[in-house]
């Protein structure tokens, strides 16, 4: 598959930003919270690899709903619900919620088995990626880096995320403060986030997902790329660009309409 050629992506200028209203008062993604240019254009870059403008535009209301519920769900208890939990919590027949499901995973909002049982719904993943969160007493696993970091914002809570240097192996450590706003810490001290930029299969949690990793160092990414994705494209982020990237994507997700708008 030679996809890294087909998204290949440029700087966006200032005003293409792309930008969609989820409800009254909140918009995705939340680029006030996206102070560098760098982290601008990684998360420009995800947008337009990830289809964002046609995946998330027309999202019906239904589809909100348990779009919301699914994560609502994943927060209280660190997994993924089962159709009778969303049932009780959304109170819509298992048909109706059938039907809204299939639509969230073709927009790629939820990962299904084959079977159907929801595996993933971003930023989560019942899978071992290397990623995992603790939020409160719940661990969870993280489809990337980047969600790793935005997940905490998400729930308005701290995070504490353990990753691998997919380079050497080693132990990532990162700490959120602020109710996940802001990095409390991280070791070690040299470490980054690669924002790699591939997407196949309609499927981010198996191509884009699979290139945004945080790294011990800059040696580290450099040894990596050169090993797993010569030429490969991306954008390098320093620990704090990685989380306002995360912050814009996942922060809109649960955020209530503004009664102002
Ligand atoms: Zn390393």
């Amino acid at each position: 598959m030679t996809t890294a050629e087909t998204f290949e992506t440029t700087a966006p200028a200032t005003g293409t930003r792309l930008e969609i209203s989820l409800r009254p008062g909140v918009a995705f993604p939340d680029w006030s919270v996206v102070t560098s240019e760098t982290a601008a254009e990684a998360l420009q870059s995800i947008l337009e690899a990830f289809g964002a403008e046609t995946r998330w535009s027309g999202l019906g209301d239904g589809e909100d709903r348990v779009r919301r519920a699914i994560l609502e769900h994943y927060g209280e208890s660190g997994e993924a619900p089962s159709m009778a939990a969303l049932t009780q919590s959304t109170g819509m027949a298992r048909d109706v919620l059938g039907e809204l499901i299939g639509k969230l995973e073709s927009r790629d909002m939820v990962v299904l088995d084959p079977g159907g049982t929801i595996t993933g719904a971003y930023p989560f993943t019942e899978r071992d990626t290397g990623h995992r969160v603790r939020l409160g007493d719940r661990l969870l696993n993280a489809m990337c880096a980047i969600d790793a970091l935005g997940a905490g914002a998400m729930y308005h809570t701290d995070a504490t995320i353990d990753a691998t240097c997919p380079a050497c192996g080693g132990a990532i450590h990162v700490e959120t403060e602020d109710n996940g706003a802001a990095l409390a810490g991280f070791s070690p001290s040299t470490a980054v986030v690669w924002s790699g930029i591939q997407y196949f299969d309609s499927c981010a949690a198996e191509s884009l997902c699979t290139v945004i990793a945080f790294f011990c160092s800059d040696e580290h990414l450099v040894t990596w790329r050169n090993a797993k994705h010569p030429g490969g494209k991306g954008v390098r982020l320093s620990m704090d660009e990685g989380l306002q990237v995360g912050k814009a994507i996942f922060t809109p997700l649960l955020a209530p309409a503004s009664l102002a708008a």
